[in-house]
C-alpha cells in the first residue's frame, strides 16, 4: 500500500514527489511516456525564479532526479482507471494495479491537433508540434507555423533563425501574442504573414512537401512550398481516465482550486490538467507542493 500515487511525472508530479517524499511517505509516481513532461521540448527556460537560464531538459533531469533522491519510486507504465473506495484506491496501469492513500493526478496537457486529414501520417515527416525541437531539420528550408498565440509567434521567431522562409498562417486578422513578439517578427523580411487563413490540406508523398491554404472570406485557395508545418495552436487535457473519478469543466481540465482538492476524496490535481489561468512550471511546481501537502494531511 502506498501513501501517494502520482500520475504523470511532469513538473507537477515531480514536485509532488519531492514534498511528498520528504515528508516521509511512501511514494510511486507512474508516467506513460518519459519523466519531464513538456519541459523537455523545451529548449531553454528563462522565467523560473532563482535559475536564470536552464534548458529544458536539465530542469527535467534535475527535478527527476530530487525526487529519486528523496525516496520516490518511479514506474513507466500508463493511468487507466482509478477506483476508489472508502478507505483506499486502486490505480489500474497498462501493466499491473497499485492500492494507495491518496492519489494526485498531474497528467499535465497535449497539443491540439490541427484535425486535417493526413496530419497523423505526416507528423514526424514534416509535421511537427515543437519548434524548438524539430527546427534545426529545417535549416535552410521553407517552412510554415500555424497558430495565433505565443507560441507560435514564438516558434516563428525561433525558426527565423535557421529557415530560409517561414510562413505565418493565422485564421483571423490579427495575433493574440504579444506585441513584442509580432514586433520582432515585423523586422524580419523571410517571415512572411498569411493572415484570415486557415489550412485546407497537407500534401506530399511519404513526406510533407506543401500545405495548400484556404482565405477568408472568397474561400481562395494556395499552395506553399513547405519541408515542415509547425502546429502551435494551443493545449487541451488529458483526463479521460479520470473523467467518471473527478468533476471535469467545460474544456475537460479537472476541477480544483488552489488547494488542489478535486471532487472525490483523497483525489487531488496538480499542474495544467485541473482549471486554472497560468499554467506554467512555476505554477505546475507550487500545484505539487500544495497537493503532495494535502495529501500528507488527508493521510493524517
Ligand atoms: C515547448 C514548451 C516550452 C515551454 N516553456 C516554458 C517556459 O519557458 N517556462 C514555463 O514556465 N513554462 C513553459 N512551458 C509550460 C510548462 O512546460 C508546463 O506548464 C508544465 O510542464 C506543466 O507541468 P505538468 O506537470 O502539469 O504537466 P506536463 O509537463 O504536461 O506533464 C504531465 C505528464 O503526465 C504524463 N501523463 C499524462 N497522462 C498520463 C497517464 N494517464 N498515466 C501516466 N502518465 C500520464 C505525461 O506523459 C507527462 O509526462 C513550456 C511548454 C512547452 C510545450
Amino acid at each position: 500500500m502506498y501513501d501517494i500515487i502520482i500520475a504523470g511525472a511532469g513538473t507537477a508530479g515531480l514536485s509532488a514527489a519531492v514534498y511528498g517524499a520528504r515528508a516521509g511517505k511512501r511514494v510511486l509516481v507512474l508516467e506513460k511516456e518519459v519523466y519531464g513532461g513538456q519541459i523537455m521540448s523545451a529548449s531553454v527556460v528563462e522565467n523560473y525564479p532563482g535559475i536564470r537560464k536552464i534548458s529544458g531538459y536539465e530542469f527535467a533531469q534535475g527535478l527527476y532526479e530530487q525526487a529519486m533522491e528523496q525516496g520516490a519510486e518511479i514506474k513507466y507504465e500508463k493511468v487507466l482507471e482509478i477506483q476508489n473506495s472508502e478507505t483506499y484506491k486502486t490505480v489500474h496501469t497498462s501493466l499491473s494495479a497499485y492500492d494507495s492513500r491518496t492519489v494526485i493526478l498531474a497528467s499535465g496537457a497535449k497539443n491540439r491537433h490541427l484535425q486535417v486529414a493526413r496530419e497523423e501520417e505526416l507528423t514526424g515527416k514534416g509535421i511537427s508540434y515543437c519548434a524548438t525541437c524539430d527546427g534545426a531539420f529545417y535549416r535552410g528550408k521553407d517552412v510554415a507555423v500555424v497558430g495565433g498565440g505565443n507560441t507560435a509567434l514564438e516558434d516563428a521567431l525561433f525558426l527565423s533563425g535557421y529557415c530560409r522562409k517561414v510562413y505565418l498562417i493565422h485564421r483571423r486578422d490579427q495575433f493574440r501574442g504579444e506585441k513584442r513578439l509580432q514586433d520582432s517578427l515585423r523586422e524580419k523580411e523571410h517571415v512572411i504573414w498569411v493572415l484570415e487563413s486557415h489550412v485546407a490540406a497537407l500534401n506530399g508523398t511519404g513526406y510533407l512537401e506543401s500545405v495548400t491554404i484556404e482565405q477568408e472570406p472568397d474561400k481562395g485557395k494556395k499552395e506553399l512550398a513547405v519541408s515542415a508545418l509547425f502546429i502551435a495552436i494551443g493545449q487541451e487535457p488529458d483526463n479521460q481516465p479520470f473523467a467518471s473519478l473527478v468533476e471535469l469543466d467545460a474544456h475537460g481540465y479537472i476541477k480544483a482550486a488552489e488547494d488542489c482538492r478535486t471532487s472525490a476524496e483523497g483525489i487531488f490535481a496538480a499542474g495544467d490538467c485541473r482549471t486554472k489561468t497560468v499554467r506554467q512550471l512555476t505554477t505546475a511546481a507550487a500545484d505539487g507542493a500544495a497537493a503532495a501537502l494535502a495529501a500528507c494531511a488527508y493521510i493524517g
